[in-house]
């Protein structure tokens, strides 16, 4: 089954009505954001149901394209990502 949901964290940081309270402190908070995983063959575009190439994650959640789909839309989604991991170098090595 695809979990085709967008991946949303919960807010943290300040309360919002206690001013000053942090309310979320990890003392192992990585200082960078973690790699996004590997696409893999379960990873589906989620206009086409093809197999995912490009994962676009956005502020609120993540998107997976097929290689054709990611052209579409990268016009559109370039400037507002997070992170956009391009996989479609993979599809460029045939086993013949
Ligand atoms: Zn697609």
């Amino acid at each position: 089954m695809v979990d085709d949901t967008p991946h949303i964290l919960p807010p943290s940081g300040n309360a919002v009505d206690k001013c000053g309270v942090v309310i979320d402190v990890t003392g192992t908070k990585a200082p960078t954001a973690p790699a996004a995983p590997a696409l893999t063959n379960a990873d589906r575009c989620d206009r086409c149901g093809a197999q995912a190439r490009v994962r676009v994650v956005l502020t609120k959640g993540e998107l997976l394209f097929c290689a054709h789909h990611a052209r579409t839309y990268e016009a559109k989604l370039r400037d507002t990502a997070v992170q956009w991991v391009d996989e479609t170098s993979a599809l460029q090595a045939p086993t013949l």
